[in-house]
């Protein structure tokens, strides 16, 4: 009954994640020992990453708690697939305001489908009370040598980027519009739910970062924006591109939802898409089409390395049809809760 059940301890709140966390072969000892032991598959390299969610920060506040697990795991996961691993453990750092075993179980819920859906063990963590706080680390296995990195793009490459962009974005303008008059956001109940969705729900491509590995010269997860982080590569890389706004994939939802001027904006500087961008040579274009077909996401062409430092964008399709002129660009990456990003 509520009020009458007693709070549960910090002990109380491991054991119910110990009980539903997933197990795993190489896992010699996971939760309840003062660390975990694992075992490293020989012949492979470690790959590790790690992402912090703050309340309020990094997703909004009213965020269902089972939409929390499973961004908090999916955005590490993403880092992985940029990287070309396959994903096998991670720990889990909880800071949590109060003793909720709801909050909790809801949690779990989340992180826990997609941990199932990529065979990843949890294998650890720590749990603290303060404000809500999510910390993740993921480990994975790469074959010597393989993993993608971002400072191998070519000048002469093909820039690729998977799935649509700009969805998440605009599906945080749909959380902030706190009534239906705000006009930044239209389209049907049910393609705003979508881009909610992609918003709370991001599919990290771990299967199709596998396969990239030996195919690509240079990978990057797009997070915080595609321009914002397609520099990134531009500069560790020491060249630059030009990426075709015409070309850059766009979702029916997004579509429906804002004109031309928000949706180019969301496109190119809207954060959380968590695609991957690519970058390869030109006569690899049918089996990087190959793998989209076997990993069914969708792959576009976007744009081409050249020299350069950073990313400049033409208002132009791949095939060269369009105005061509170059695309005066707003923000390149997203700024969390901006209240300016319908712009
Ligand atoms: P210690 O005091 O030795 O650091 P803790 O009491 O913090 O240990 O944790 C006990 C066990 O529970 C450890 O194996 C730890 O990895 C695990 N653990 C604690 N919090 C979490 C969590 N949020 N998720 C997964 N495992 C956890
Ligand atoms: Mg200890």
């Amino acid at each position: 009954m509520p009020g009458t059940a007693p709070e549960p301890t910090e002990f109380d709140l491991i054991g119910r994640i110990r009980r539903r966390a997933g197990g795993r072969d190489d896992v010699v000892l996971g939760i309840g020992d003062d660390a975990a032991v694992l075992r490293v598959p020989p012949g492979r390299q470690l790959v590790v990453a790690m992402d912090t969610l703050n309340a309020g920060v990094h997703f909004p506040a009213d965020t269902a708690p089972a939409d929390i697990g499973w961004k908090a795991l999916a955005v590490n996961l993403s880092d992985l697939a940029a990287m070309a691993a396959e994903p096998a453990w991670c720990t889990l750092s909880l800071s949590l305001p109060g003793r909720d075993a709801a909050w909790l179980d809801g949690f779990l819920d989340g992180f826990l489908a997609l941990a199932a859906e990529h065979r990843v063990a949890l294998v650890g963590g720590d749990t603290t009370r303060g404000l809500l706080s999510v910390c993740v680390t993921v480990h994975g296995f790469v074959e010597p040598g393989r993993a993608l990195r971002r400072d191998a793009a070519q000048v002469g490459d093909d820039v690729w980027v998977s799935g649509t962009l700009g969805d998440a974005a605009a599906g945080l303008r749909v959380v902030l519009a706190t009534d239906d008059a705000d006009g930044a956001i239209g389209g049907t109940a049910g393609e705003r739910r979508w881009l909610r969705d992609r918003l709370d729900r991001p599919s990290p491509r771990v299967a199709l970062g596998r396969m990239l590995a030996g195919r690509v010269n240079a990978a990057i997860d797009i997070s915080d924006g595609l321009l914002a982080d397609l520099d990134h590569v531009c500069e560790a890389s020491g060249v630059g591109m030009q990426v075709w706004m015409r070309a850059l994939p766009v979702s029916p939802a997004l579509s429906a939802a804002v004109g031309e001027k928000a949706r180019r904006q969301f496109q190119l500087g809207g954060g959380d898409d968590y695609e991957l961008g690519f970058t390869a040579p030109p006569g690899a274009r049918l089996d990087i089409e190959r793998c989209a077909v076997a990993s069914g996401v969708s792959l576009s062409r976007i744009g081409q390395v050249g020299v350069g430092e950073r990313v400049r964008v033409f208002d132009r399709d791949i095939d060269g049809a369009g105005e061509g002129g170059e695309c005066h660009v707003g923000r390149r990456g997203y700024v969390h809760f901006d209240p300016g990003a319908s712009a």
